[in-house]
């Protein structure tokens, strides 16, 4: 494998976000082209122009730029290509691989019906294709299949792919509209900026063979096909909403760190042994398509919580403190001393799942403490408010307030009053977070 030549490419259309299904893709071809040091093409194909919006195209790229994926070409779009498809269908019509086609929609429509009920397969049934016909208003490009022989393929995931040509159409290339179908922009394109390996989610499988014939008539190389296996939620139906957030940024929100979500993304169908946990960097070095399995991938949620936490417990404390500014600020915490930020992270990060967590868990540091009224009426009882004032002129008369010193004061409180820890540790705890859960009582302190 010539690893100079290794050219991969993501090309979402922008009809909604990135999704959970479309970050794996992107990874996946992200990392196969990162681990041969080949090049990444990102291609956005906005030919549906009805539903295509530049918002989503704007939060693709930025969902891709917060997972980290970068890309050595593009974005391309395919709205300003026209130029270049014409070319090609141009050279498909005067090479005789294509023609026009004057069927009206009404007529193909009823033949359509009537193969149904002849129990026959509903295709086109070539009555303009050996016309010879020009161009006329209303009139669409078709793709002139061969009628024989079989189109096969080597998935480097499912193995052979094997189609009867006959079974396959003469599918329209553009539309009477003028505008292009996704088969034919996605071989010019694919074959235009060298793409050697075409890495997608298997519901693209069967467009395959049909493009394989479109890069035929054109007498262009064909690429290599990897297909992705299906992405499903645990109780294995085909992940959705009903599983939780499906977008990429739902994930940022929630404060789910780019690796950890990577991590997860890689895990969706490829593996390295029972390994759970991989840096990008060990992703780049271990990841091949021989170990994508066909069987899907299961997104657990939970699974990245936990794993999100263990990235949490990894990260410094300072990048930490700055991702989780803006987490306050959406609480309505502005304008904090990162450097107190900072000592919040110290006392919160071995206990969070993630960045929302965290900053909803340090609120009492920054803004005044709410009561939990369970834990203020089980703990805050007046009988202890003697011994609470005790504790606290105790805890004035600190030369220094660090865990060492507090700790001596308190063994020097405790014998005074002849008490366990207990005691004063839980009504220490609510009285200073509102709260029956906190850090460590010294930590908080
Ligand atoms: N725009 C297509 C999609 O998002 C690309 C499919 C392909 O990779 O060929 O599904």
């Amino acid at each position: 494998m010539n690893k100079q030549n290794i050219v991969t490419r993501f090309p979402p259309s922008p009809t909604g976000t990135l999704h959970i299904g479309g970050a794996r893709t992107a990874l996946f071809n992200w990392l196969f082209a990162r681990h041969h040091n080949g090049a990444f093409v990102l291609r956005i194909e906005d030919t549906d122009q009805a539903r295509s919006t530049k918002e989503n195209t704007e939060i693709i790229i930025e969902s891709l730029k917060w997972l980290g994926f970068d890309w050595d070409e593009g974005p391309y779009f395919q709205s300003q290509r026209t130029e270049i498809y014409n070319e090609c269908i141009e050279k498909l019509l005067s090479s005789g691989k294509a023609y026009y086609c004057h069927c009206n929609p009404e007529d193909l429509e009823r033949k359509r019906v009537e193969a149904k009920e002849l129990g026959l397969k509903p295709k086109y049934d070539g009555t303009c294709r050996n016309l010879g016909l020009g161009k006329a208003p209303g009139t669409v490009v078709r793709l002139k299949s061969p009628l024989t022989g079989r189109t096969t393929f080597k998935d480097l995931v499912k193995g052979v792919i094997s189609i009867d040509n006959d079974e396959l159409d003469d599918l329209i290339l553009q539309r009477s509209d003028g505008s292009f179908t996704y088969n034919f922009a996605v071989v010019v394109d694919d074959s235009k900026m060298g793409i050697t390996y075409v890495i997608r989610g298997d519901d693209h499988v069967n467009n395959t063979p049909r493009q394989i014939l479109i890069y035929q008539a054109l007498g262009e190389p064909i690429p290599q096909y990897a297909h992705l296996p299906m992405i499903l939620g645990p109780d294995r139906t085909r992940l959705s909403k009903r599983h939780g957030a499906t977008s990429v940024l739902a994930y940022k929100e929630m404060g789910i760190l780019p690796n950890a979500l990577v991590n997860a993304l890689a895990r969706l169908g490829w593996s390295h042994g029972d390994q759970e946990k991989f840096s990008v960097q060990e992703l780049i070095d271990l990841f091949s398509l021989e170990h994508v399995g066909r069987s899907a991938g299961i997104f657990n949620m939970e699974k990245l919580l936990d794993l999100n936490g263990k990235y949490i417990r990894e990260e410094d404390d300072t990048h930490l403190a700055d991702l989780l500014i803006p987490f306050f600020a959406n609480l309505g915490c502005s304008d904090l001393n990162r450097e107190k930020v900072k000592g919040a992270v110290r006392t919160l990060k071995k206990r969070s799942n993630t960045l929302v967590d965290m900053a909803q868990g340090a609120l009492f540091y920054f803004r005044e403490i709410s009561f939990d009224k369970e834990a203020d009426e089980k703990f805050l009882r007046p009988e202890l408010v003697e011994l609470l004032e005790d504790l606290l002129s105790a805890l004035k008369g600190a030369a220094v307030f660090d865990q060492n010193e507090l700790e001596k004061i308190f063994s020097a409180f405790l014998e005074k009053h002849q008490i366990k820890l207990g005691k004063v540790a839980q009504p220490l705890r609510v009285a200073l977070t509102g709260k029956a859960v906190s850090p460590g009582v010294f930590e908080v302190m």
